[in-house]
């Protein structure tokens, strides 16, 4: 189990080696380009090297791209829906430039059409992605905090997504902070294991490759997509000790998307206190 954190990629790559040893980082998660603009950033052959060496020798991977923010899957406008399945396809490539494992995305919202009502769109929308992206990739859902019509905020919305398309580059991301917030009481011993087994039968815990490690500002099943620094929420350090202890995340990169107690993103004392806990788990 690595302790990683979304880094900030202002500057470029590079840069974002740099801040990412600074706060003790195990492996990282970055964005591709501007999280809030459709434009796709450059990025030379140059940067990409020192970027894939840095990685290496600061033993930073796994590394995961993050989708942009604008992504609807579910959009019915025509163009967006077009831009969307762009953007995520030049993440795909850029990934496999980069030497990154995939691409977490959130898949958007239904607007309050119904989950049914959007099925068959999103499952082609993925589809037009997976057609065009290089083949060991990993095209990653993030499930939803469930505000809006987000779409993944129950295992089964992403398990349908999941079984429809019959792609091994199809996984998982699990956000803690999205999971609480969705009604799944993982800070309880109880409640986890129900979470996992829910989870294992509906999409299958093969798939679930990355999780997003955050405290939660707000209450079990409130529907909100608010992050807290670890410790300072509603899960609390007995309820991340009792994720970090479960079997089903031995094995994954743990990335802190944290507002940070300088409100400038995860920090040091985020990946410390993650790492304490780490250092409680029986092995
Ligand atoms: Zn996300
Ligand atoms: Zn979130």
């Amino acid at each position: 189990m690595k302790i990683g954190a979304h880094i900030k990629t202002a500057g470029g790559l590079v840069p974002a080696l740099e801040r990412a040893v600074g706060i003790g980082a195990e492996a990282m998660q970055i964005f591709g380009s501007q999280p809030h603009m459709w434009r796709r950033r450059n990025h030379s052959d140059e940067d990409v090297a020192v970027f894939m060496e840095g990685v290496r020798e600061y033993d930073l991977g796994p590394v995961f791209l993050h989708g942009i923010y604008l992504i609807n899957l579910a959009a019915d406008d025509e163009a967006l829906l077009e831009k969307s399945i762009g953007a995520l396809t030049w993440d795909m490539k850029l990934c496999e430039r980069i030497g990154a494992q995939g691409v977490i995305f959130h898949l958007g919202s239904h607007k309050g059409g119904g989950y049914d009502a959007v099925f068959d769109r999103v499952c082609a929308a993925v589809s037009k992605v997976l057609e065009d992206s290089p083949p060991n990739v990993r095209l990653t859902l993030e499930n939803s905090a469930g505000s809006g019509g987000t779409i993944g905020r129950r295992f089964d919305e992403l398990g349908r997504i999941v079984k429809c398309l019959g792609d091994d580059r199809v996984c998982v991301c699990l956000d803690t902070q999205h999971t609480f917030a969705s009604g799944y009481d993982i800070a309880s011993r109880d409640g986890l294991e129900k979470a996992i087994e829910e989870f294992d039968r509906e999409v299958g815990l093969e798939r679930l490759v990355a999780v997003h490690a955050n405290d939660s500002k707000v209450e079990l099943g409130a529907n909100r997509d608010r992050h807290e620094n670890i410790g300072e929420g509603l899960i609390g350090t007995a309820g991340f000790e009792n994720v970090l202890s479960h079997q089903a995340f031995a094995e994954l990169p743990f990335y802190l998307e944290v507002p940070g107690f300088e409100g400038t993103g995860p920090d040091t004392e985020n990946v410390d206190r993650l790492k304490a806990i780490r250092g409680k788990v029986p092995a």
